[in-house]
């Protein structure tokens, strides 16, 4: 979100507060929307930004997070979370597991493991669906989130 608000003729700053995009908790931060397109009021929970909560973030130190990633852009929109190898705009699902380091790197090819920095509790990795669902299938998970409904959609008043 930019650092110029405009406000809003009806709704002023128009605040929303924020969720965690991880779990949908509350995080206790208060976003001022100011003018949404139309100069719709903004809902009450959104999703502000992807920064972990302090419950998620213990979770993800547990071992190498795998983030469900899709080119398909959501409505309400949400902004892009990582490009992928051909430049195009990824965003997140709200899906999300953990899998152990020694789990992860029994993934990677040897060749891949040359090209990438070694893999370490908390790194955060996107994968496509396809990459998501079978690993989802292959391991015991510490965690796994439900999708997140888009009604906790996120408010971005550039868009
Ligand atoms: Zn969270």
């Amino acid at each position: 979100m930019s650092k110029n608000i405009r406000i809003s003729p009806k709704h002023g700053v128009n605040p929303t507060m924020g969720i965690c995009m991880w779990c949908g908790k509350p995080t206790g931060t208060i976003a001022f929307c100011g003018r949404l397109p139309k100069d719709a009021e903004a809902p009450k929970y959104s999703v502000v930004d992807y920064e972990p909560c302090d419950e998620c973030k213990e979770k993800w130190a547990k071992g190498v997070v795998l983030i469900e990633g899709t080119p398909n852009e959501y409505n309400p929109p949400r902004p892009r979370f990582t490009k992928d190898e051909y430049g195009e705009d990824i965003y997140p699902t709200g899906r999300w597991l953990v899998i152990t380091v020694e789990a992860f790197s029994a993934l990677i090819s040897e060749k891949a493991k040359g090209r990438l920095p070694a893999p370490k509790e908390g790194t955060v990795v996107c994968v496509d669906t396809q990459v998501y669902e079978h690993i989802y299938k292959m391991f015991n998970t510490v965690n796994e989130t439900e999708e997140i409904s888009t009604e906790n959609s996120i408010t971005d008043k550039e868009t």
